[in-house]
């Protein structure tokens, strides 16, 4: 069979698979052939600079040699074997686990997704506690499935309904001080928005969990403010609703720290993660359970499982990746590195009026583009983004790809989120690309 051209590659994907999240219409895909540290390589040769990590997940960037020999070894070694038996590369990235975790921590479940993740943190709380309601906050999102759908709050629930609306989830004010949904002004409001989570606990009697990203991903990089983790921890405790921590995205040193929830000191009792814990080398998901439920199901039936759990080929190459992790220190560069992105993108709001708000910890940042600085209006709604409109903030990305880098735009906001490993000098080549471009956004500003 010859070999196919580019645009071959490009006319197949469109016409023979869906494109997910999106009118299929206008599919135009990038016929990615290469990948080396922070850059992405196209069909033409041309390199692109990652500054999103592809979906906040390539944390270690591409073509590191630790994972894919240990990718490589595995396959040889044992490919796979039914999880009901005990091996090898489940037992060290366990041990392993329990040294990068939040303490406390200490029994897993591994799938092959941060949704599968998710899916099975509900139902372990719902048969531990025996309650049926989950909590969840609007601008979240956890996982396409369609329990873990029902649990988004964002609008991509909206365009499957009814199937988006599993009963059992009840959905909270989200703690985004730039745009409190309760109206407060953020200094001094009590950390109204968990309080407002007491209420529904008490309210609805029937809750098993309450589900939060620690630091809100795809949907705007929102960091709480500094008392809400801890308050919502005591609410949890004290109504005995178990506290589920989804850090799929921001897990991994993606905020300077192993998991966000460090940065508040609180443990929660389930903390689910993914993309970051391979780096995307291969898929894989974790549900994480602290001792009490754990032991609950000593003498319960846990009724759960997966033909593809703790898939040997997941496992190994998730140890080569925490001890790379280790190795490069990327947690603290992430850290250190982290200010100095932070400071370039506050100087891009010192230039363009179309920057609302720069938000972000460690190499996760959020770029908030308004019309209007006064109103805080955006260029868009969630509704325009499940209509399937022309996006503002997805322009200005697609004007960034012709001049050589990828970033995730979202509504009005972009995530700027480049691997652990990226370098002062591409942090400078993204910042000037979004720098140059954030004009055209700036045209369409009221600034009276
Ligand atoms: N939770 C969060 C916070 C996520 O960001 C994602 C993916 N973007 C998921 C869950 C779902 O993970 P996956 O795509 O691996 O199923």
């Amino acid at each position: 069979m010859a070999e196919l051209t580019s645009q071959e590659v490009v006319d197949l994907t469109r016409t023979l698979n869906y494109g997910t999240w999106r009118f299929q219409k206008g599919w135009m895909p990038m016929h990615v052939v290469d990948a080396e540290g922070c850059e992405i390589i196209d069909g033409d040769g041309k390199r692109y600079l990652d500054f999103s990590s592809q979906l906040m997940c390539s944390n270690l960037g591409h073509k590191n040699a630790a994972v894919i020999a240990a990718i490589a070894e595995q396959a040889q070694q044992l490919a796979y074997a039914m999880p009901g038996y005990a091996t090898t590369a489940r037992a060290e990235l366990s041990q392993l686990l329990l040294e990068v975790l939040p303490q406390g921590l200490n029994k897993f479940f591994f799938t092959t997704s941060g949704t599968e993740a998710n899916e099975a943190a509900f139902k372990i709380a719902r048969m531990y506690t025996g309650k049926n309601k989950i909590i969840a906050r609007y601008r979240s999102y956890h996982g396409s499935t369609s329990g873990s759908i029902a649990a988004t709050g964002d609008p991509r629930r909206w365009a499957m309904e009814p199937a988006g609306k599993l009963p059992g989830v009840i959905f909270a004010p989200e703690a985004f001080c730039y745009r409190c949904p309760l109206g407060h002004a953020a200094a001094n409001c009590g950390n109204a928005c968990a309080n407002y989570i007491e209420h529904m606990i008490v309210n609805e009697s029937d809750v098993a969990a309450v589900i939060v990203e620690p630091i809100v991903g795809t949907n705007g990089v929102i960091v709480p403010p500094e008392g809400y983790m801890p308050r919502l921890r005591e609410i949890c405790t004290k109504h005995n609703v178990l506290l589920i921590a989804d850090e799929v995205m921001s897990g991994w040193g993606r905020t300077g720290k192993w998991f966000a929830m460090e940065h508040w000191g609180v443990a929660p009792d389930i903390l689910v993660t993914a993309k970051g814990i391979t780096s995307a080398y291969v898929p894989l998901g974790l549900c994480a359970t602290n001792e009490k439920i754990a032991a609950y199901f000593d003498d319960h039936y846990f009724s759960h499982g997966h033909t593809y759990e703790a898939h040997p080929i997941t496992l190994k190459p998730a140890v080569a990746t925490i001890k790379e992790m280790q190795r490069l220190g990327l947690v603290e560069r992430s850290a250190e590195l982290g200010l100095y992105l932070g400071e370039k993108l506050r100087e891009l709001q010192t230039r363009h009026v179309c920057v609302g708000e720069v938000r972000g910890k460690g190499l996760f940042w959020a770029l908030d583009l308004v019309k209007n600085r006064a109103t805080k209006e955006p260029f868009a709604t969630y509704a325009d983004k499940v209509s399937g409109k022309a996006l503002l903030v997805d322009q200005i990305a697609g004007k960034c790809v012709a001049d050589g880098m990828t970033v995730q735009s979202w509504v009005s906001h972009f995530v700027i989120a480049p691997p652990l490993i990226v370098s002062k000098e591409q942090i400078d080549f993204g910042v000037a690309l979004l720098d140059k471009h954030l004009a055209m956004a700036d045209e369409q500003c009221v600034t009276s």
